[in-house]
C-alpha cells in the first residue's frame, strides 16, 4: 500500500476514539485475565494501537501514542496492578507498540503487513523479537516488584500474551483499518460470496463442535476448513476465520468447557496454551493466503502484459519474432507478411538465419547469441534479407532474450524493421560529405580515409604516393578579378587535373586552394613524371568568362608513401617539400627528403 494512501484523521476526535478502545480493550483483558494476579494474560489493546500507528501518517502518531499511553495508565492504576504501575506500564505498552511500528516502516518500504509475505515476515519478527523481549524484560521488572509473581513467570505471561495477541490480532485490524475487507465485498463476485460465506460457516460450526460437542481433544480439526478457507477466500477469510477461531474457543476455554480444560488445571495456562493454538492457526493459514494474493496479483499483472504485447506484435508496423535457443522461429507476427513478404506460418519452424544474406549471417548469428549470454540487454544488428520482398534491403533486428521460471534464456524475441530507406539516405548524405561542393573533389575527411587505407596498402608492400598541391598567388586571382571568378578557377583546376589521374588515383580538397593527390602504385620516379603531365595540363588559360582567361600555375610537394609511418608524418614530409617549392620561386615541384 502506497504511503499516500495512509489516513490522516485531521480532529482530536480521531486520537481520543482510539484513546478510548485502547482503554476498553486494555481494562477489559486487566478484568477478565488477571488470573494470578500480575499481568494480564490476553493483551490486544498494544495490537490495535500498532495496527492504528501502521495506517495512519507519522504527523498523527504523537497525538495517538499520548491517547494510548493515556489509556493505557488509566486501565493499569483502575482495573490492573494500581496507580505506581501506571505511568511504567505505560512507557513500557507504548515502547512495544512503537518498536514494532518503526521496525516495519523501516524494512517495509511501501507496503504494509498485510497483503504479500515479507511485510508479515517483518512484522512477526519485529513483534517476537526485540520489541516483545525489550518490552517483557521492563514490565516482569515492575510486575515482580509490585506483585507476588517472580519475575521469569511475569516476563512469560507478557511475552505470550502480547506476542499471541498482537499475531492474532494486528493483521486483522490493519486489513480493516485500510479497508480490506469492505474493498473485498466490493469485488468479489456472487458466487465467491456465497462460497466465502459458506466455508466460514463450516469452519464456525466445526470449531463450535470441537470446543463444545466433541467427546475427544479434536484441535486439529478446524485446520482443515481453515486451509480451504486460505486457498479459496485468501487472507480475509483467513482473518475472519481466526476471529471466529478466538471468539468460540476463547469463551469455552475462559468457561472451563472444550479440549482445553483437560490440558491444563489453570484458567491462565489454558487461556495461554489456546493462545499459542490460535497464533499457530494464524501462522499456518495467513502466509499461505497472502502468498496465494501475491501470485494472483502476478498473475493478473501477467495476463495484462501479455494482453497489452499481443497487441503490440500483431498490429506494430515492425516484424516480431520468437526464435528458440536452437535458433528455430516459433512464433512470426501478422505483419512477416507485408513487410518481408513471408506469411507466418510459412516462418514457424524455419531457422531464422534462413530469412539472412550469406553475407551477414555470421553478424546476425553473434547478435542472437550476445542476446542469450546477457539475457538483461538489448541488441542490435543490421543485415541484409534473403527473402523476397519489394524495396527491402536492409533490415535491422532488435533482439531481447526471454526467461524462463529458472531465469535461464529460453530464446529471444526480436522485432525486425526494414531500414532500406534508412540506408538509401545514410548513403546518400555519406556520399555528399565526402565530395567538396565547390570543386567536386574528396572532402578533406573523405581524402585523409583514403590515406590510410592506402598507408596500410603501403605497409603490404605497395608503392604509392602523396602530392601536396597550393596555386600559386591565387590571392591576385581573386583581388584581380573577384572571389566568383577565383571559386570557377578552382574547379576548372580540379577537372583539369583530373584529365591527367588514372582510374585508381584521388584528388583532395584539403582546404582553400591547397589539394592533395594520392597517386596509386607509384613510385616517386613515375609520380614525378606525372606531376609533369599534370603542369602541362594547366598551359591553356582557364576561360571564367569570354573574355577573361586566367593562367595558373602550383607548387608541389611529393613524398612516396610508407608503411612504417602514419599519416600526419606523410603529410608533414610532403608539406615540407611544398614549403621548399614556394621558396624556390614556386610553379615547381620538391621530393620529401
Ligand atoms: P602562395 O603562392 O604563397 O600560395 O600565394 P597565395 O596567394 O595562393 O596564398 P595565400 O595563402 O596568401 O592566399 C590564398 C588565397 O586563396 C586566399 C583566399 O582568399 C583564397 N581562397 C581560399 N579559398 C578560396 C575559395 O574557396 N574561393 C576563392 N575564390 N578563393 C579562395
Ligand atoms: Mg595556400
Ligand atoms: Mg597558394
Amino acid at each position: 500500500m502506497p504511503r499516500t494512501a495512509l489516513r490522516h484523521p485531521r480532529s482530536w476526535i480521531a486520537p481520543i476514539s482510539t484513546g478510548c478502545v485502547y482503554f476498553a480493550v486494555a481494562s477489559l483483558a486487566l478484568s477478565m485475565s488477571r488470573f494470578e494476579g500480575g499481568l494480564a494474560f490476553i493483551w490486544a489493546a498494544n495490537a490495535f494501537l500498532m495496527a492504528e500507528l501502521l495506517t495512519s501518517r507519522t504527523a498523527h502518531w504523537t497525538r495517538t501514542i499520548i491517547a494510548c499511553g493515556i489509556a493505557s495508565a488509566a486501565a493499569t492504576a483502575w482495573v490492573g496492578m494500581g496507580a505506581i504501575a501506571a505511568l511504567p506500564m505505560a512507557a513500557i505498552n507504548i515502547l512495544e507498540s512503537l518498536i514494532v511500528v518503526v521496525i516495519c516502516r523501516w524494512f517495509v518500504a511501501d507496503r504494509l503487513v498485510t497483503g504479500a509475505i515479507r511485510p508479515l515476515v517483518v512484522f512477526v519478527i519485529a513483534l517476537c523479537g526485540a520489541a516483545n523481549i525489550l518490552a517483557g524484560l521492563g514490565a516482569a521488572w515492575v510486575a515482580s516488584t509490585l506483585t507476588p509473581v517472580s519475575f521469569a513467570h511475569a516476563f512469560v505471561q507478557w511475552y505470550t500474551g502480547h506476542v499471541l495477541g498482537g499475531l492474532i490480532c494486528a493483521p486483522i485490524l490493519i486489513m480493516a483499518f485500510q479497508g480490506e475487507f469492505r474493498r473485498w465485498l466490493d469485488e468479489a463476485s456472487m458466487q465467491a460470496r456465497v462460497e466465502a460465506v459458506l466455508l466460514l460457516a463450516l469452519f464456525a460450526l466445526t470449531t463450535f463442535h470441537v470446543f463444545h460437542w466433541a467427546r475427544y481433544p479434536l484441535l486439529f480439526a478446524p485446520l482443515l476448513p481453515l486451509v480451504l478457507i486460505a486457498f479459496r477466500v485468501g487472507h480475509m477469510g483467513s482473518a475472519l476465520a481466526i476471529i471466529l477461531l478466538a471468539a468460540i474457543g476463547g469463551q469455552a476455554t475462559m468457561a472451563g468447557i472444550g479440549p482445553l480444560a483437560w490440558v491444563a488445571d489453570g484458567t491462565g495456562e489454558r487461556i495461554q496454551f489456546f493462545q499459542f493454538y490460535l497464533a499457530l492457526s494464524f501462522l499456518l493459514c495467513m502466509p499461505v493466503a497472502v502468498e496465494l494474493a501475491a501470485r494472483k496479483r502476478l498473475f493478473q499483472m501477467l495476463q495484462q502484459s501479455e494482453a497489452r504485447y499481443r497487441a503490440m506484435a500483431e498490429y506494430s508496423g515492425d516484424v516480431v519474432l520468437n526464435i528458440g535457443v536452437d535458433g528455430v522461429i516459433q512464433y512470426a507476427s501478422p505483419s512477416a507478411t507485408e513487410q518481408i513478404g513471408c506469411a507466418p506460418d510459412l516462418l514457424v519452424g524455419q531457422e531464422a538465419a534462413n530469412l539472412v544474406d550469406p553475407q551477414d549471417r555470421d553478424v546476425v548469428i553473434a547478435a542472437y547469441r550476445r542476446a542469450l549470454a546477457q539475457p538483461g540487454s538489448v541488441h542490435k544488428v543490421e543485415f541484409r534479407p534473403l527473402v523476397m520482398a519489394d524495396g527491402l534491403e536492409w533490415c535491422e533486428m532488435v533482439s531481447r532474450a526471454m526467461i524462463d521460471e529458472r531465469g535461464l534464456p529460453s530464446g529471444v524475441v526480436s522485432m525486425i524493421r526494414d531500414m532500406s530507406r534508412h540506408k538509401a539516405r545514410q548513403h546518400a548524405l555519406q556520399q555528399v560529405a565526402a565530395r567538396d561542393s565547390l570543386t567536386g573533389a574528396d572532402s578533406r575527411r573523405a581524402f585523409l580515409e583514403k590515406l590510410d587505407r592506402e598507408i596500410a596498402r603501403a605497409a603490404m608492400g605497395a608503392r604509392s604516393s602523396l602530392f601536396l598541391i597550393d596555386i600559386d598567388h591565387f590571392k591576385s586571382v581573386n583581388d584581380r578579378f573577384g572571389h566568383g571568378a577565383g571559386d570557377r578557377v578552382l574547379s576548372a583546376f580540379v577537372e583539369r587535373l583530373r584529365l591527367g589521374l588514372r582510374t585508381g588515383d584521388s584528388i583532395g580538397r584539403l582546404g582553400g586552394e591547397e589539394f592533395a593527390i594520392l597517386l596509386a602504385n607509384s613510385d616517386i620516379d613515375r609520380s614525378s613524371m606525372m606531376c609533369e603531365r599534370l603542369r602541362a595540363l594547366l598551359v591553356d588559360p582557364i576561360l571564367v568568362e569570354a573574355s577573361v582567361a586566367i593562367t595558373i600555375t602550383f607548387s608541389a610537394g611529393l613524398v612516396e608513401l610508407d608503411g612504417a609511418s602514419d599519416r600526419s608524418a606523410m603529410l608533414e614530409a610532403a608539406d615540407k617539400a611544398l614549403y621548399r617549392a614556394k621558396h624556390s620561386g614556386r610553379n615547381c615541384l620538391r621530393l620529401a627528403a
